[in-house]
């Protein structure tokens, strides 16, 4: 029996154009979780993403450092979508949304929806300073993250034509911006980098003259961690010879020279930004909506605040009804989940005729990675630091990433690193041109 035309009739079954209209606005943690809860069920379902991939963004910065390529981290949202009948994926920017007539408008068209999920997430926070936005490099799409890359081998090659010349100085000074998960495991990276990379491929250049230096704000890093979990990625990093500046903020950057709160200046070409991210709000949604951090308003149902059939998850949403998290939940991949999954679950209840319950947030913990040997983790209420935590990491992180190939891959790089200490991937495949700079190399 040929049973090759069982997803065309599927296809076909699905796409009556009477069932429910959903359209989800990103495919990342939240937007996809949506989509595969949803798979199978009465709703026509269309997810725009202006990526055709998904992005595993807290590996970005072993993508920006060498470890690992970008295929490892990326994901075609087609592939995963593939299967699922009713689930259609364009790839297109949803540039404004028309409430009043359920229809959004993108850059391939206008489009009608009778229920919008908006799970945009969110982008850097320089907090209106025009000055750092324009010279610093930030880490949110993997983009960012070979330029950063390509920034970062381009330095040592311009090192290497100055050495000896002192100009070579600020061309190796590389400071990080931000003492959260991001900043800590940057600056860890880098500081592997000049231990291990430098002295190997480079050995041209002085490797002591390269200097990692973090900048934090608060008193202490990984403010959402316990203070012995901070002191902990504290020690660690000191011991890998970062410069850390706690209690000081960075007042302005021209893309030579940064100024510091203390009054303090650090001559430097690379200033990488982890420093706070914000919503990525779309335009046509009440300003009343909008609430802190640019996050959309919910209610426990996760319906933004003045729509009935307009919802917001993951980064973009602010519940505030969870009395533990008064500011929203954290902006991180658990709530996003959990939140795809629950809003998924209560439209497949709708259907059934079935009551739903707000939503409820479990939150499993928080880990970061220093370097080699070098973690924190705080799960399921138990705190482990070191080798057991820097593998925990490793573990828990490969089996969130998506599809078994970025698995297998992710995995043998990590065994070459971890053999070789050396970082697979140093190449400058798009050569990067700093804003307003002449040419770098
Ligand atoms: C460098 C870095 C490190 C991180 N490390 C960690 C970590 O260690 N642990 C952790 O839990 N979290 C971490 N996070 C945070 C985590 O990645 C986010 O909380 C999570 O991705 C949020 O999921 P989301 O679905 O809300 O948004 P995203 O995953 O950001 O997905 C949003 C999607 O929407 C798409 N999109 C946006 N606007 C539009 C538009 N107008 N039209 C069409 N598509 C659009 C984007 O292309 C994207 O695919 C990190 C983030 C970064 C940047």
């Amino acid at each position: 029996m040929r049973l090759e035309f069982i997803p065309y009739f599927m296809h076909f079954l699905y796409n009556d154009e009477s069932l429910p209209h959903i359209i989800v606005v990103g495919g990342g943690f939240a937007g996809l979780e949506f989509v595969k809860a949803i798979r199978h069920k009465p709703y026509r379902v269309t997810l725009f993403d202006t990526n055709n991939y998904h992005t595993f963004q807290p590996m970005l910065y072993q993508v920006a450092s060498g470890g690992i390529g970008p295929d490892g981290i990326a994901y075609p949202l087609r592939k995963i979508i593939s299967k699922f009948p009713n689930i259609a994926f364009r790839m297109a920017e949803v540039i404004e949304v028309f409430p009043i007539e359920n229809r959004i408008h993108t850059s391939i068209g206008d489009f009608r929806y009778d229920h919008l999920v908006i799970a945009s997430g969110a982008q850097t926070n320089f907090f209106g300073n025009n000055q750092l936005q324009q010279h610093t490099m930030q880490l949110k799409s993997i983009p960012d993250a070979l330029d950063l890359r390509s920034n970062l081998l381009q330095e040592f090659e311009k090192a290497i034509t100055l050495r000896g010349t002192g100009k070579e100085i600020p061309v190796l000074n590389f400071v990080v911006v931000g003492g959260g998960p991001t900043g800590v495991e940057t600056s860890g990276a880098l500081a592997e980098i000049k231990k291990n990379i430098l002295p190997a491929d480079y050995n041209e250049l002085n490797a002591s003259l390269m200097q990692v230096h973090l900048v934090e704000s608060s008193s202490r890093l990984l403010v959402a961690m316990s203070e012995k979990s901070s002191e902990a990625a504290l020690r660690a990093l000191l011991q890998l010879g970062v410069q850390v500046r706690l209690n000081t903020a960075v007042t302005g950057f021209d893309g030579e020279k940064l100024t510091l709160s203390t009054g303090e200046t650090l001559n430097t070409e690379t200033v990488i930004w982890a420093a706070g991210v914000k919503g990525k709000v779309l335009k046509g949604i009440a300003e009343k909506a909008i609430g802190h951090s640019n996050r959309y308003i919910t209610n426990g149902f996760l319906q933004i605040e003045g729509y009935s059939n307009i919802y917001a998850l993951g980064d973009i949403a602010c519940m505030k009804s969870d009395p533990k998290f008064p500011h929203g939940h954290p902006m991180v991949c658990t709530p996003a989940i959990q939140q795809g999954k629950y809003l998924a679950g209560n439209f497949n209840k709708l259907v059934k005729g079935k009551a739903v319950k707000p939503f409820h947030y479990f939150h499993p913990g928080s880990m970061a990675t220093v370097g080699r040997h070098k973690a924190v983790m705080e799960i399921f209420g138990f705190r482990f630091k070191g080798l057991i935590a820097w593998f925990g990491w490793m573990f828990l992180h490969l089996m969130w990433l998506v599809g078994f190939r970025n698995r297998v891959i992710v995995f043998v790089n990590w065994m070459w690193n971890y053999l070789t200490y050396q970082r697979a991937i140093r190449l400058i495949t798009r050569p990067y041109f700093k804003k307003g700079a002449a040419k770098n190399i």
